[in-house]
């Protein structure tokens, strides 16, 4: 029997009314070569991570399983603040919903499959450069623990893809509980659709919130998770120095997972306001940006909900209003764990203010910083730590008040040490690294793929062989630049 055809199919999406997708049959890539297996997320699913002919053939797009029923799904969306009518999945389709040995519903989504109606004037195609990107940084914010979409596997092809350049066409097999977004409620809002509208939130809330089904205040409820998981989210991304680059609201995903990888990337050299996305002009989704702009989505979210919540302008406010504490309480947390405070104290805030400060000064590597910090020994020289600073006299004296706050602490050096160890990675995926994947990929090398996917899915170990890569970035990577094309 293929791969796939042994899965039990539990396609609910599908059985809804069909303005809700656009069923489409993927359009296969021309001699398809699998590049790389995650098993973990095979596992996951319940097949068989060495069944590379089945896993391939499948996200090829040159065999549909039995029991899948493949969907474009119909969205909108504000990008870059402007509200979209229609977008939709252009490029990926929901080829079904597999339900696993454990009971779990999860979505298989095909992303570069090919064209659909809501392609608009793109080709429906995913590079290859973008496809490893999603795969690595999916795998690397699981690893991390921050809640993400997840692949399953990166397959490459001889399809001709034009961009800038001539590219060769991807595919992966994107997994998560649910693809809905924000957006897809905006859709039915704004065309003023009220009951699909209705449908459309009874049904997220039926599949992934049972517990409010049937509550009186179902969907007050749902929104206030949907704020509570968005802000939590967020907070995670900035405590680890992720920069999601198109926070649009059709990458917002209703479960709170980070979706749509496209030009991402983790801080290095610190700047609060850094901009990873080559073509955003404005800065409008820089790094100290996203904690307003998850807000400022969540009240998108909000107004699309607001038929649904008697058009109660205060009701949505009051829970709107919760977003901000709630990132500030979870950033927070996530903060004084990395800098190993277990007891909060009054002069936190001006201690970690103090050294975001001196490490926008000197534009500090993030995660390096951090990794030393586990090691800090007061009254020590922390010579490796200091010489991540410009301004050293400056962060003597950031040591010197560390050093006395963590006096404070109940805890031993080397609990202290384990713990921040635990909190802090060691390997993050950094633009160069995924270079060098793409490269020796587009090469016809694939060997380097699955050693950083092993390290990012581990970002916690540490692998003394591969610890180049634990390290400062090669000069040349500065000059790296990702836009939105893909
Ligand atoms: P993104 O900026 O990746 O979130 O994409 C925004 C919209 O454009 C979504 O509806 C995508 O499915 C669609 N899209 C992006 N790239 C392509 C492509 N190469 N072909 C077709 N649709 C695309
Ligand atoms: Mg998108």
């Amino acid at each position: 029997m293929p791969c796939f055809d042994h899965l039990t199919f539990d396609n609910h999406y599908s059985q809804l009314p069909d303005c809700f997708y656009s069923k489409v049959t993927p359009q296969a890539l021309e001699n398809p070569r699998l590049v790389s297996v995650n098993a973990g997320v095979a596992h996951l699913l319940g097949l068989d991570p060495e069944d590379h002919e089945g896993i391939l053939t499948v996200t090829a797009g040159k065999h549909v399983p039995a029991g899948a029923d493949p969907l474009a799904m119909v969205y909108a969306g504000h990008q870059f603040g402007v509200y979209v009518p229609r977008l939709g999945d252009g490029r990926a389709l929901l080829l079904g919903e597999v339900r696993n040995h454990q009971g779990e519903k999860w979505d298989l989504h095909l992303k570069g499959s090919g064209h659909t109606p809501y392609s608009r004037q793109g080709d429906g195609r995913a590079v290859l450069r973008s496809s490893i990107r999603e795969y690595l940084c999916s795998e690397a914010m699981h690893g991390l623990g921050i809640p993400t979409t997840r692949a399953l596997c990166l397959v490459d092809s001889d399809t001709p893809v034009l961009r800038e350049r001539k590219e060769r066409g991807a595919a992966i097999l994107r997994v998560a509980q649910s693809h809905v977004r924000f957006g897809t409620f905006e859709y039915f809002y704004y065309r003023n659709r009220h009951a699909e509208l209705k449908q459309l939130a009874d049904f997220v809330i039926a599949e992934h919130f049972p517990a409010f089904a049937n509550e009186a205040d179902c969907y007050e409820r749902f929104f206030r998770e949907v704020v509570k998981r968005t802000a939590e989210m967020i907070a995670q991304w900035q405590a680890v120095g992720f920069c999601h680059g198109v926070m649009n609201t059709d990458n917002m995903s209703i479960l709170g997972l980070t979706l749509d990888y496209g030009p991402f990337g983790f801080m290095e050299a610190f700047d609060a306001g850094h901009i990873c996305n080559h073509s955003d002009y404005q800065g409008r989704y820089a790094f100290n940006q996203q904690p307003d702009i998850g807000y400022w989505n969540c009240a998108c979210l909000g107004q699309a909900l607001s038929p649904l919540l008697n058009n109660d302008v205060d009701r949505i406010k009051g829970i709107l209003a919760q977003y901000p504490d709630d990132f500030a309480a979870h950033y927070s947390l996530l903060i004084r764990q990395k800098a190993g405070l277990t007891v909060p104290h009054e002069s936190d805030s001006r201690l970690l203010d103090g050294l975001f400060t001196l490490m926008q000064q000197s534009r500090t590597d993030y995660t390096l910083f951090f990794q030393r910090l586990c090691d800090f020994v007061p009254d020590g020289d922390n010579a490796l730590l200091k010489e991540l600073f410009v301004d050293r006299k400056a962060f003597d004296l950031w040591c010197q008040d560390y050093g006395v706050r963590l006096a404070q602490e109940p805890v031993s050096q080397v609990d202290r040490k384990s713990a921040m160890k635990q909190v802090n990675p060691k390997y993050i995926l950094r633009n160069y690294m995924a270079q060098i994947v793409i490269d020796q990929a587009e090469a016809g090398d694939y060997s380097e793929v699955n050693t950083i996917l092993a390290l990012l899915s581990n970002p916690f170990s540490d692998w003394k062989q591969y610890e180049a890569y634990a390290g400062l970035p090669p000069d040349w990577s500065t000059s790296l630049e990702v836009s939105c094309s893909s």
